[in-house]
């Protein structure tokens, strides 16, 4: 199966962050007129990268449990939301709340006490 992947501002790409020292989905920036990624960001530093060619794959490799309200999520962990689509959990903002990074924003959830 041969996907040529067209990129948008927007989408996410797993890239190995420095600051962080874990490799992580990062957010696509800005784009040459060709389509090609040119700078990223990562959700969890904040810190802006440039993109390096090869070194990333499409995020939506790895594919996260569905979401469930009632389990308790951690820093880091993917899910998949019925309705959002694939999500990563950027922050837990109160015990039952999250902020989950989707492909097109961060989002609050709710999730178990834990
Ligand atoms: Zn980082």
């Amino acid at each position: 199966m041969q996907e040529k992947p067209v990129f948008k501002i927007g989408d996410r790409v797993d890239q190995m962050c420095k600051t962080c020292n874990e490799e992580r989905g990062h957010i696509v920036l800005s784009l040459s007129k060709i389509g090609r990624i040119t700078r990223v960001g990562c959700p969890m530093c904040a810190s802006r990268v440039m993109y390096r060619a090869g070194t990333t794959r499409r995020a939506s490799s790895k594919v996260g449990a569905p979401y469930d309200r009632t389990r308790a999520y951690r820093k880091g962990q993917t899910l998949m939301h019925p309705t959002f689509g694939e999500g990563e959990v950027t922050a837990i903002i109160e015990p039952q709340k999250m902020d989950v990074l989707f492909a097109d924003r961060i989002r609050r959830m709710m999730q178990a006490h834990s």
